[in-house]
């Protein structure tokens, strides 16, 4: 089990196993939202993610018709992002998490539109924008819902 709290503690959430799919996503948004290089996510069972207090105080931003980010409103932490062409999981930003997990993000994506003055020397896997296997997930999920990728 893990914790994840934002900046000043008044919101806390628990997760029963380890985020999957962690990722760092490189994309403009993702680099305005967390005021960085590059956002940390990862993956977590809808079913597997609870509030443990806080809940109330949330801001959410509805970023575009699918996707919503939620905020601490007294800190403004970006504490986590919801999909509707995903309805199993929701998305946590894994800088929020208090505890150790196994392993880190397993890929970069949005390379293609990094800053230019970020530097990035690890060795795990690179793609220019989303991973194919991921916008295959997106493309199936949506159509089952008779929407289209935005
Ligand atoms: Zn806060
Ligand atoms: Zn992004």
């Amino acid at each position: 089990m893990h914790k994840g709290y934002c900046q000043c503690c008044s919101i806390q959430y628990r997760i029963i196993n380890d985020p999957f799919d962690c990722c760092y996503c490189h994309c403009s948004i993702c680099r305005r939202l967390t005021g960085s290089a590059m956002g940390a996510y990862g993956s977590v069972p809808k079913h597997e993610f609870s509030w443990i207090q806080g809940e109330e105080l949330l801001t959410r931003y509805q970023q575009n018709t699918t996707t919503t980010r939620l905020f601490c409103s007294s800190c403004g932490s970006f504490l986590l992002t919801t999909h509707s062409a995903d309805k199993q999981n929701v998305f946590i930003t894994l800088g929020c998490l208090d505890s150790e997990m196994e392993s880190g993000p397993e890929y970069h994506q949005f390379m293609g539109s990094k800053a230019s003055w970020e530097n990035n020397h690890d060795a795990i896997a690179q793609h220019d924008a989303w991973p194919e296997w991921r916008i295959t997930q997106l493309r199936n999920s949506l159509k089952k819902q008779g929407t289209k990728l935005t």
